[in-house]
C-alpha cells in the first residue's frame, strides 16, 4: 500500500513537504517552507525568534506537529516529547527555500539526500545570509549525482536532473511496491537546458509510472505567452543597445541561466558587467560544478563593485575575507558613475542607495524577477518605495522595463508531458489550481493539507 500525505505543498504553490509511505518506508519528498509562511500572524518585527524552538510554530499551526521526526533542540519547550525518529530518508528535489527550508528543524540522524549542486548551493548562502539560509545540523547527510540509485529499505528511487530557475534541480522515478511513483519536483522546459527535462520525460514514461506527483504552478496562467530565456536575451540586448545611460538590472542570483543572458547581451554590446562582491562570490563557487560561467578574476568583461565602507578608503579591512580575492577586480560609485553608458549593473531593491553616490543619469532598470513582486498585493509597500526611488533618480516608467520568463513549465507544456508520461494516477501539487487536471486526466487525486491519501 502506498500512501502520501502532503504537510505542505497541497492546494499551494510551494512548501513542499510530501511524506510516502509504502509498506515499512517513509521517506519525504522535499522539506521547504511555504511561501506566506508565517505572514498571517508575524509582521516586520513582529517575529518568532529564531533562536528558540518550535512552540510559536507549532501554536500557529506554521510546522507540523508530527512525532518522531523533529530534533531535541527545537522540541524543548514545545509540548511534543522526543522520540527516535521513524523516518527513512528526506529526499531534496532543488535549492529553493520551499522546498528545503525546514531541514534545520529536523532530527540530525534522519538520512538526507540531495545533489551535490543543491548541496554546495546551500553552503553558499549559509556562507552570505547565515540566519536565512540554515540548512542546519545532519549527521547523516547524503550527495547524489544523475545516473546514482538511492537505495531506502525496498525504495530504490532514481534522480533525473531537470531543468529549472537554479542549478542542480532533480526530479525522481521512486519504485514502490506498487510501481513507479515519479515526483516531478519544480521543472521547465523552455530554458537552454530543457534536453534535460526532455530525457526525464522520456525517463518517466518507460518506466511505465503508477502515480505521478506533478507541478502545477501555472495552471492558472492559460493566456499569457510563454516567455522563453531566449527571448528574455533577445530583450535585454535591445533595451542595451538602446540605452542612453546606465542600465540597472534586478534578478536571482542563483538564476544562472539568467545571468547568461545578461552576460551575453552586455558582452555584444561592447560594455561592462558589474556584479557586487556577493553575486562575484556565488557566481565564483558556482563555476567549480558550471565550468560554462565566466571566471571572475580572468574575465574583463566583469567588474566587481565594492560599496564605501566604515574607513571610506576602500582599504582591503574594510570587506569580509571572502571579498578581498575580487579586490582586483574593483569598481567604486565613482568608476561608475564617471563611465555610466560603458556598464550594466546588477542592482538589487536593498541596494538602492547606492544610486545616491553613482547618481544615474538617463538610467533604464531592468526588473528581471517574478512579477509576482510587481503584481502581487501583498508587496504593494515594497513596490511603491521602488517607484519613488525611480522617480527620485529620473527613471520614468518607459524606461522601466520587465524582462522575465518562468522556472515552470506552462500549461500547455505540462498537458502534453502528462499526456507522454500516462501515470495511471495524477496527483496535482505545487498548484493553486489541482481541480483544473481533472480535465484532461481521468483519474486525478487531489491531496488536503496533513490527511493521509492512498494512491
Ligand atoms: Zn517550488
Ligand atoms: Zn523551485
Amino acid at each position: 500500500m502506498v500512501s502520501i500525505t502532503c504537510y505542505g505543498g497541497a492546494n499551494e504553490i510551494g512548501g513542499n513537504k510530501i511524506l510516502l509511505q509504502d509498506k515499512d518506508a517513509r521517506i519525504y519528498l522535499d522539506f521547504g517552507e511555504s511561501f506566506n509562511f508565517g505572514e498571517e500572524f508575524f509582521y516586520e518585527y513582529l517575529q518568532p525568534r529564531a533562536a528558540n524552538g518550535l512552540e510559536v510554530y507549532f501554536e500557529f499551526g506554521l510546522v507540523p506537529k508530527v512525532p518522531k521526526l523533529y530534533n531535541k533542540k527545537v522540541l524543548a519547550l514545545t509540548d511534543l516529547e522526543y522520540e527516535q525518529p521513524d523516518i527513512d530518508a528526506v529526499i531534496i528535489s532543488h535549492s529553493h527555500s520551499d522546498h528545503l527550508n525546514h531541514l534545520s528543524f529536523l532530527d540530525e540522524s534522519i538520512p538526507i539526500y540531495m545533489g551535490h549542486g543543491t548541496h554546495q548551493l546551500t553552503e553558499i548562502y549559509h556562507k552570505l545570509y547565515p540566519q536565512f539560509c540554515n540548512i542546519g545540523e545532519h549527521t547523516n547527510l547524503n550527495f547524489f549525482k544523475s545516473g546514482d540509485m538511492i537505495r531506502v529499505k525496498h525504495l530504490t528511487i532514481e534522480p533525473v536532473p531537470v531543468e529549472h530557475s537554479v542549478p542542480g534541480a532533480y526530479s525522481f522515478i521512486i519504485h514502490t511496491s506498487k510501481g513507479p511513483v515519479i515526483y516531478t519536483g519544480d521543472f521547465r522546459l523552455h530554458g537552454p537546458q530543457s534536453h534535460m527535462t526532455q530525457e526525464f520525460i522520456d525517463k518517466a514514461a518507460k518506466s511505465n509510472p503508477y502515480a505521478m506527483l506533478t507541478e502545477g504552478t501555472r495552471m492558472g496562467s492559460e493566456q499569457e505567452h510563454n516567455y522563453t530565456e531566449e527571448e528574455v536575451e533577445k530583450k535585454v540586448d535591445k533595451i542595451i543597445n538602446n540605452s542612453k545611460g546606465i542600465v540597472f538590472a534586478y534578478f536571482s542570483m542563483s538564476n544562472v541561466d539568467r545571468f547568461m543572458s545578461f552576460y551575453k547581451a552586455t558582452l555584444r554590446n561592447k560594455k561592462k558587467l558589474v556584479i557586487d562582491t556577493r553575486f562575484a562570490y556565488v557566481l565564483d563557487m558556482m563555476r567549480e560544478k558550471i565550468p560554462a560561467l565566466p571566471d571572475i578574476i580572468a574575465d574583463d568583461n566583469i567588474q566587481v563593485y565594492f560599496r564605501l565602507a566604515k574607513s571610506g578608503t576602500f582599504c582591503e579591512k574594510d570587506y569580509y575575507i571572502y571579498e578581498r580575492k575580487y579586490l582586483p577586480k574593483m569598481v567604486t560609485y565613482k568608476e561608475v558613475s564617471e563611465n555610466q553608458k560603458d556598464i550594466v549593473m546588477h542592482m538589487s531593491f536593498n541596494k538602492l542607495v547606492e544610486l545616491v553616490y553613482i547618481k544615474p543619469e538617463n538610467a533604464e532598470y531592468i526588473y528581471s524577477s517574478s512579477e509576482h513582486f510587481l503584481e502581487g498585493e501583498e508587496n504593494e509597500d515594497e513596490r511603491k518605495v521602488l517607484d519613488n526611488w525611480m522617480r527620485h533618480f529620473g527613471i520614468p516608467e518607459e524606461r522601466f522595463h520587465k524582462a522575465h520568463c518562468s522556472g515552470h513549465i506552462s500549461k500547455k507544456e505540462l498537458i502534453e508531458v502528462i499526456k507522454t508520461i500516462n501515470p495511471k494516477v495524477l496527483i496535482p501539487i505545487h498548484t493553486q489550481r489541482a481541480e483544473d487536471f481533472k480535465e484532461f486526466h481521468n483519474n486525478v487525486k487531489i491531496p488536503e493539507k496533513e490527511v493521509l491519501m492512498d494512491v
